[in-house]
């Protein structure tokens, strides 16, 4: 198994709002087809809320998992959404949708897992979906173990959230320490995230906001938790299209990218008008000629 550490970076969003990243890195572009990962917070109501204007995305889905506080979700097929803690959020932009997300609430602690999926090379383009998921499936262990699985399976259950690849990914939190030993599918890679607290994997500590990564092959994990840890466990089979994540799009060419660039600078119908958002659309930054694929 070649196993990799990773420290996220902070990146700030709007007024104060911190974001670490997880993916997409230098070191790791991604776990399977989760191809960018954020943790959002948690940031306090001084902070000033969250509100991310009509933005565009094209080929692939966005997988908000919420923590805490509330999110309201608009889109262009008309959607109106609001997410709460152990919720998720799923849109599929394939060929072209247009969102927007606020908090409704400026009372509240506000934490958030925002994930991508990057479509494969034959989805692509299908048409825009969106759902939401009020339940996931959860399983408290005697010991005091916490998982819920949001996406594929983990310990005989299966999230609802459908998937155009196989996937996984499950949160998992504890409030005493623990020594744990976990099915692997050995045909997934794997990449824990530590969002709180801290775990020794494989025999490696894990600080909290670093994204421990195993490449496939391994049918088990052994994991060892401190007391208060939160942890996001995500897998998936390698994604071997070569892909290039330029601001809001995946895109698979130059050609995709320009088109979709083209499209949103010129308002197209293909993004559709986020309807009830009070507030003008984003601008796209200035599109690099050439763009790197990987
Ligand atoms: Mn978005």
């Amino acid at each position: 198994m070649k196993a990799k550490l990773l420290d996220l970076r902070v990146a700030t969003l709007g007024a104060g709002t911190v974001i670490r990243r997880a993916l997409p890195q230098r070191e790791l572009r991604r776990i399977g087809a989760w191809c960018f990962l954020d943790h959002l917070g948690p940031q306090g109501p001084d902070q000033g809320g969250l509100d991310v204007g009509p933005h565009p995305h094209v080929g692939l889905q966005t997988f908000t998992w919420m923590l805490q506080g509330e999110l309201l979700h608009r889109d262009s097929l008309g959607y109106e959404q609001v997410i709460r803690p152990k919720q998720v959020n799923l849109m599929t932009a394939g060929h072209g949708i247009a969102h927007s997300e606020n908090t409704v609430s400026d009372h509240e602690v506000l934490q958030t897992a925002q994930f991508w999926i990057a479509l494969p090379r034959a989805q692509k383009d299908i048409p825009p979906q969106f759902a939401h998921y009020p339940n996931l499936p959860e399983r408290v262990d005697p010991s005091g173990v916490q998982y819920v699985v949001l996406m594929g399976q983990f310990m005989g259950l299966e999230s609802p959230v459908p998937s155009y690849s196989p996937l996984m990914a499950v949160d998992v939190k504890t409030g005493q320490a623990q020594q744990l030993e976990w099915a692997l599918n050995p045909d997934f890679e794997y990449g824990v995230l530590v969002l709180k607290g801290q775990a020794q994997i494989a025999g490696q500590i894990v600080a909290e906001n670093q994204l421990w990564y195993g490449s496939v092959g391994q049918s088990a994990l052994a994991i060892q938790l401190e007391a208060g840890s939160h942890l996001i466990v995500l897998g998936g089979a390698p994604y071997t299209d070569e892909i290039a994540i330029w601001w809001n799009f995946v895109c698979h060419s130059q050609q995709d990218l320009e088109q979709a660039y083209q499209d949103w600078q010129g308002d197209h119908a293909r993004f559709g008008v986020v309807a009830g958002y009070e507030g003008p659309p984003m601008a796209a930054p200035a599109l690099p000629d050439k763009v790197r694929f990987s």
